[in-house]
């Protein structure tokens, strides 16, 4: 008997998880122009597996069509390679799905390039953890923390390697058997898809090495987070950058300016999509060098939206380097979504024509609610279900989305919060470590 090689076509979902069906890679051909079947419903499985009453039931159907520009294939030592390709959902008549993240991505840099013309580069940067002990405390930052797993790094960054992503750097960080892998910045939607990609194999990877990684928010309350921090730049079609002007605040040019202005003013009403968990809210708290206001830094690991540092010293390569970073996400998100809400709340900015606010250089968790209002400023929603009240509550927001997304996500969300019902905080963090 000889194995069947197998080619997985997946999603990532409103869970942020990736699901999908295998099929014969000799059938490639005809799959990516009939996909393979899919399943309403499936959008309201939760990352508990649990299913949120939805309006679908066990009626409809839809195909997922594999994308041949979002693959990835990678061997591990002796086993058979992993190989998937990431794709669309779409209706039997071949129309973009709804809830398909992908597309809900796609028509949100459509968006920015119809109102501004330009087009999004972007890089995800990960923080993950192995699960388990460390084998030597006290590592932050650490040559030793590094060392005890350079077998995995090294791993990790052939396999980004070999799936096309561009490796840029990993370094063992703050917390317990916390590393972080970044990599290098690509247009819109390929950001996205290697934003899965990656997590993905660095699942893989710890696998492989007999480890389990997990990308989860924050494991322990009284450590730090797990972030996904987006770094953003703008492209003109001419493929010259148009995010930097010398002269500008911050180096931010006019469009960088009305974009941070717009991600800023929709920070609250976005968080539920870019940070989904309910642990997610353990995370953004001060003094984590997450996110808790709606403010931008320029040097600040505390600030939602930062402005980069840029090594260049050349004008033109400092207008290529440099970039804005939301730091208010983390890996229970879809990167697709995550990503298409950031890019609607940027491009409302640039519509209406925003300014960015001065940026913070201070400890704002010091100031009273009222000081914080004087200034603009709030703090961000502390709980899941505040932040999905606030998405919800947003006419501006849910409109960025198709008809009926909102309570689709209510509803999905709705079933997750249930899990946990009278768990206490450590049981909840054990139960998203499980999922993520
Ligand atoms: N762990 C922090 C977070 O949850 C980020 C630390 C850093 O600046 O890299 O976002
Ligand atoms: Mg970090």
């Amino acid at each position: 008997m000889t194995p069947t090689p197998l080619i997985f076509a997946a999603t990532c979902d409103l869970a942020g998880k990736v699901r999908g069906k295998a099929f014969p890679s000799d059938q490639l051909e005809k799959r990516l122009k009939r996909g393979v079947g899919w399943t309403p419903t499936n959008v309201m499985i939760n990352c508990f597996d649990g299913i949120g009453d939805g309006p679908f039931g066990a009626l409809g159907d839809l195909l997922l069509i594999p994308d041949a520009d979002a693959e990835a294939r990678v061997r591990f030592g002796d086993e058979p390679a992993e190989h998937f390709l990431l794709g669309d959902i779409v209706t039997l008549d071949g129309a973009p799905w709804d809830f398909c993240t992908r597309s809900l991505l796609k028509s949100a840099l459509d968006r920015l390039h119809a109102v501004a013309g330009v087009r999004l580069i972007a890089a995800f940067e990960h923080e993950f953890q192995l699960k388990g002990d460390p084998a030597v405390a006290n590592q932050a930052y650490g040559h030793e923390g590094f060392e005890l797993h350079r077998a995995l790094c090294e791993t990790l960054m052939g396999a980004l390697g070999e799936a096309g992503l561009i490796p840029d750097s990993i370094m063992k960080e703050y917390g317990p058997n916390q590393y972080e892998v970044v990599i290098g910045p690509e247009a819109g939607l390929r950001a996205a898809d290697a934003a899965v990609i990656l997590r993905e194999l660095t699942r893989s990877t710890a696998r492989a090495l007999g480890e389990t990684a997990t990308f989860t928010p924050i494991r322990d309350v009284a450590s730090v987070g797990n972030g996904v921090h987006v770094h953003m730049s703008f492209l003109d079609d001419a493929g010259e950058p148009v995010g930097y002007d010398a002269d500008g605040p911050g180096g931010m040019s006019d469009l960088t300016s009305a974009f941070a202005a717009g991600v800023l003013k929709y920070l609250d009403t976005i968080v539920a999509l870019t940070a989904p968990s309910v642990i997610s809210y353990e995370r953004l708290t001060p003094h984590r060098w997450s996110a808790a206001y709606n403010n931008l830094g320029l040097r600040d690991r505390e600030a939602s939206l930062r402005v980069c540092p840029v090594t260049a010293k050349d004008p033109a390569s400092i207008a290529r380097q440099f970039n804005i970073e939301y730091r208010a996400a983390d890996a229970a998100a879809c990167p697709h979504l995550a990503l298409a809400a950031i890019v609607h709340a940027g491009v409302q900015g640039i519509e209406d024509g925003l300014t960015a606010p001065a940026p913070t250089e201070e400890d704002l968790s010091l100031l009273s609610p009222e000081a914080l209002a004087a200034r603009g400023f709030i703090r961000l929603p502390t709980t899941l279900q505040a932040a999905l009240d606030r998405f919800e509550a947003s006419p501006v927001a849910t409109g960025w989305f198709p008809d009926g997304f909102a309570a689709v996500y209510r509803a999905h969300k709705q079933a997750e919060i249930a899990h946990l019902d009278g768990m206490d905080t450590a049981a909840r963090c054990a139960a998203y470590e499980a999922a993520y």
